[in-house]
């Protein structure tokens, strides 16, 4: 872990430690004692517990076992909501898939090549300290990749530069019954939502695929849409699909035909889903 908490309860990262202070574990739920790590060859300074008397995280700590995207995902909200990362400094990444949407013409520079510099894509290092360099996220691959390798408290500390608009990272990905709540309350973001779901069902019409999504229970159907015109831009097979865990990103819809409030997630080409 890449911060640690103070007696008087002050969040700190590793930069900011005195030696001499005791620091605890940053969950809620653990009161673990840490210890400092310098920095070595292969890894930043980091705090750990030791494993030994006081220093080992509870059993609801999120730093107990490792968490799948899923726990991951829900631990990262309520570290956020918390303000657990707030007086750290955020790592501000910007986010930009316009090279995964086939409707999307790339600006030409004005002497017809592309001097742009391209913003180099995050990883797991480049998170952990952070370096001038801006870095961004381009695909849902890279997503997939930081929840895979990137400790709890550094995934909270990750604020999102959308058109404009700082994200934290755990309000722009959300379960379908979330985005639900937030789309018909008008709670919602004019940016693309990227939603954690399990698929349930597929239906393949004339000229629109229909991928439903789990809703834990919530009577409302949720729905990836893909109209006819992206259907050549979508490569999985429903086999690819169906019963899996998927990512998906997307512009949320209201869906109010029928009798059923339902959402919709409208998906323009494969490149938008990440199948887990
Ligand atoms: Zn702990």
């Amino acid at each position: 872990m890449y911060l640690a908490r103070l007696t008087n309860r002050n969040i700190i990262s590793t930069a900011e430690y005195d030696f001499t202070s005791d620091i605890f574990c940053i969950d809620p739920n653990c009161s673990a004692k840490v210890i400092f790590v310098e920095k070595s060859m292969d890894r930043a300074a980091h705090f750990k517990t030791t494993g030994k008397g006081e220093s080992i995280h509870s059993e609801e700590c999120g730093f107990f076992k490792e968490l799948d995207f899923k726990e991951k995902l829900s631990l990262v909200s309520a570290y956020q909501e918390e303000n657990i990362a707030q007086n750290v400094r955020e790592h501000s990444i910007r986010l930009n898939l316009n090279k995964l949407d086939p409707d999307y013409v790339p600006r030409e520079a004005p002497n017809g090549s592309s001097n742009l510099k391209e913003a180099t894509e995050i990883d797991k290092d480049t998170i952990k300290e952070p370096s001038s360099t801006p870095q961004s996220i381009s695909s849902l691959k890279t997503i997939k990749k930081l929840f895979n390798s990137v400790e709890p408290d550094l995934l909270a500390s990750i604020i999102l530069n959308v058109k404009g608009q700082k994200v934290p990272l755990s309000q722009i990905i959300r379960e379908p019954h979330q985005a639900h709540e937030l789309l018909w309350s008008d709670k919602d973001l004019p940016i693309q939502y990227f939603i954690f779901g399990h698929v349930t069902k597929i239906i393949n019409r004339d000229k629109v695929k229909f991928i439903n999504l789990n809703t834990e229970g919530i009577e409302r159907p949720f729905t990836l849409v893909i109209f006819d015109k992206y259907l050549k831009y979508f490569e999985l097979n429903d086999a690819d699909l169906l019963h899996k865990d998927i990512l998906a990103c997307g512009f949320l819809k209201k869906n109010n035909y029928g009798d059923k409030e339902g959402t919709e997630l409208i998906i323009k080409s494969s490149k938008f889903v990440e199948v887990f």
